[in-house]
């Protein structure tokens, strides 16, 4: 007699919890549609429609875009937001059962710390990417994960989260990851997220937006801009990084053009 109500409550909560996760997806879901439209859209707006003809000369790819690339792109970005948002959904239920490491109170150990856990954040994020990239290059993998994302020769502002689904799957698991093992303030997050966001869309752009002078400074040898990756579009096997030219460099895989 006391088992059917029993099992009925199991029922219920599981529905409860499911509908939850579903709501949950949603908003993530809009929420990064959202960023993807506002953040490629001011670049795009700003590069390709407000100064056009002053920024023409300086387009690093003399190939033209594709016929409907840019529909492509949007397309292919709103799939990996839905990829995203799954992740996001997942990481707020771990948050809930206490399962990641994000605090929310400052503390004066923030002042060291959080510069420290960005670089940490940063450089375990180009290691993850660096190798996961050449992987996606191996030929039995490539048509199937990452064909995709290279099928804009020319990288356009579009182009920074146009991703096959298994791609999307791939470069969304780093974040339960760092999350589950190292303590990060949830603002830290939030500008961890906005560099990636940002980071991707410059380095989509096909146009090299930081000065010579800084290119040719130690920041343009350690750090990656619209040109380095303007390379890997183009030459395919070269410039695998993220952020950083260091495992290029390292590896021997950095583009000749960047010297
Ligand atoms: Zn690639
Ligand atoms: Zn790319």
């Amino acid at each position: 007699m006391e088992e059917i109500p029993l099992t009925y409550n199991i029922m219920e909560s599981l529905v409860k919890l499911f509908s939850e996760f579903l709501l949950y997806i949603f908003i993530f879901f809009l929420i990064l549609v959202f960023r993807y439209f506002l953040a490629v859209g001011l670049f795009y707006h700003y590069y390709y429609i407000k100064n056009k003809e002053k920024f023409r000369p300086k387009r690093l790819s003399k190939r033209p875009y594709k016929k409907k690339q840019f529909r492509n792109e949007i397309k292919w970005s709103l799939i990996s937001s839905a990829i995203f948002a799954i992740t996001g959904a997942f990481l707020y239920l771990l948050y809930n059962l206490g399962y990641t490491q994000i605090y929310l109170k400052f503390s004066i150990n923030d002042l060291w710390y959080f510069p420290l856990s960005l670089l940490s954040v940063l450089l375990i994020h180009e290691t993850y990417y660096y190798w996961a990239h050449r992987w996606m290059h191996k030929q039995a993998i490539y048509k199937k994960v990452h064909k995709v994302h290279h099928d804009s020769l020319t990288p356009s502002p579009w182009t920074a989260f146009s991703f096959h689904p298994w791609e999307a799957m791939l470069e969304s698991l780093i974040l339960p990851i760092l999350l589950v093992t190292i303590p990060l303030h949830f603002s830290l997050v939030l500008f961890y997220l906005l560099i990636m966001t940002i980071s991707s869309v410059i380095n989509h752009l096909d146009i090299e937006i930081y000065p010579e002078k800084l290119q040719k400074s130690l920041f343009g040898r350690v750090f990656i801009g619209a040109t380095h990756h303007h390379y890997h579009h183009s030459e395919f096997n070269t410039n695998f990084g993220l952020y950083f030219t260091f495992w290029d460099k390292w590896m021997n895989t950095e583009s000749d053009k960047m010297l």
